[in-house]
């Protein structure tokens, strides 16, 4: 079995709180890569040389430090493989992930239809496909907007999206 270092140009990340944070958009680029080295630290982290002229970018995985870097990579390739042909069960499962289209996913429901008083939305069954697309579309605007409005800055929104956050905004005032 080869070595890492001995495959033909490994693209070499390096973990390390100081990097470029990581994201969805990261991990689909790197899906792309043909072999892929993560050195990870520990301690006071590394040599300045080796990330000068070792390493293709430094990656970090949010704004925190862990002991080392391995739970790090650990994240990361669970992450990248997940989104590679033939993991997921269903490849389109991972196509309206969270971050995958640029915003949080909709509220998941599953069975049973009533929880402890609780039920599921009506749209979820009434078998209108169309009007099920539109509440999810609209969902997941809702909650990026609640939960992560950094992730809507700079995003182009269609009149209708528009229009959604307008109510939104109004909901809240009113029930403020
Ligand atoms: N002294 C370093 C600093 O302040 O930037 C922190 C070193 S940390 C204790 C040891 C190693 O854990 C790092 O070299 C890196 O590999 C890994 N590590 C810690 N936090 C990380 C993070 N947020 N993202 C990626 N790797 C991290």
């Amino acid at each position: 079995m080869k070595q890492a270092s001995e495959y033909e140009h490994p693209h070499v990340v390096l973990l390390c709180p100081q990097g470029e944070p990581y994201t969805q958009a990261k991990a689909e680029q790197l899906t792309q890569k043909e072999h892929l080295i993560f050195i990870c630290g520990h301690y006071e982290g590394y040599d300045e040389r080796i990330r000068e002229h070792l390493v293709d970018e430094d990656i970090s995985i949010g704004d925190y430090v862990l002991t080392g870097g391995e739970i790090g990579a650990m994240a990361m390739t669970d992450s990248i493989v997940r989104l590679l042909p033939g993991v997921l069960g269903n490849a389109n499962s991972a196509l309206l992930d969270s971050f995958s289209t640029g915003l949080l996913e909709h509220p998941q429901y599953t069975r049973p239809a009533k929880f402890r008083g609780k039920v599921v939305p009506d749209i979820l069954l009434s078998g209108h496909h169309e009007r099920i697309e539109e509440w999810r579309r609209k969902e997941a605007l809702k909650r990026t907007w609640s939960r992560r409005p950094d992730l809507l800055k700079g995003k182009q929104l269609n009149d209708e999206e528009k229009k959604w956050i307008r109510e939104f905004s109004q909901k809240k005032d009113e029930s403020s």
